[in-house]
């Protein structure tokens, strides 16, 4: 199997900290080849730039309003019904806003991890160069990033 394509979304300029772009992949071997959607490029605080796996919002159901509610929440968004108890033993309450995620795709060793993202971080890496060298064709001031050439 193997990455056979990146689709990338740049998001903003590069420079900020968060979500730098969103990257739909296709993994393709002899017998199958399956869509990924949503793995993103983000900078973590301390500068380092990882790529993060497509996630979900664990959801849990208001005993008030039957709405659906972030499964860690003490409070329903809807209505503000007290949501009692644990949210789940699966998943254990988390300091992050009450929210709680897990990742739909995950590399279950570091050789998978760096067989995933060695083609994600290089096609975002020519995404950015990319934008840099449009932006340099049309802005005079100097300070808009170089892109090196590529052979
Ligand atoms: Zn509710």
């Amino acid at each position: 199997m193997r990455v056979e394509r990146v689709d990338m979304r740049l998001v903003g300029d590069g420079s900020g900290e968060g979500v730098l772009a969103y990257a739909d992949i296709v993994l393709a071997g002899e017998e199958a080849r399956l869509l990924v959607r949503e793995l993103r490029i983000v900078r973590i605080p301390g500068g380092m730039v990882i790529v993060g796996m497509p996630s979900k919002q664990v959801r849990r159901k208001c005993e008030s309003c039957q709405m659906k509610c972030p499964a860690a929440s003490s409070w329903c968004p809807w209505c503000g019904a007290r949501q009692e108890g644990k949210p789940s033993r699966m998943y254990p309450e988390t300091p992050h806003g009450g929210r709680l995620y897990f990742d739909v795709l995950y590399p279950m060793s570091l050789e998978s991890r760096d067989w995933l993202d060695a083609p994600i971080m290089k096609a975002y890496e020519e995404a950015r160069a990319a934008q840099a060298s449009q932006a340099g064709g049309e802005a005079t001031d100097g300070d808009a990033g170089h892109a090196t050439p590529r052979g």
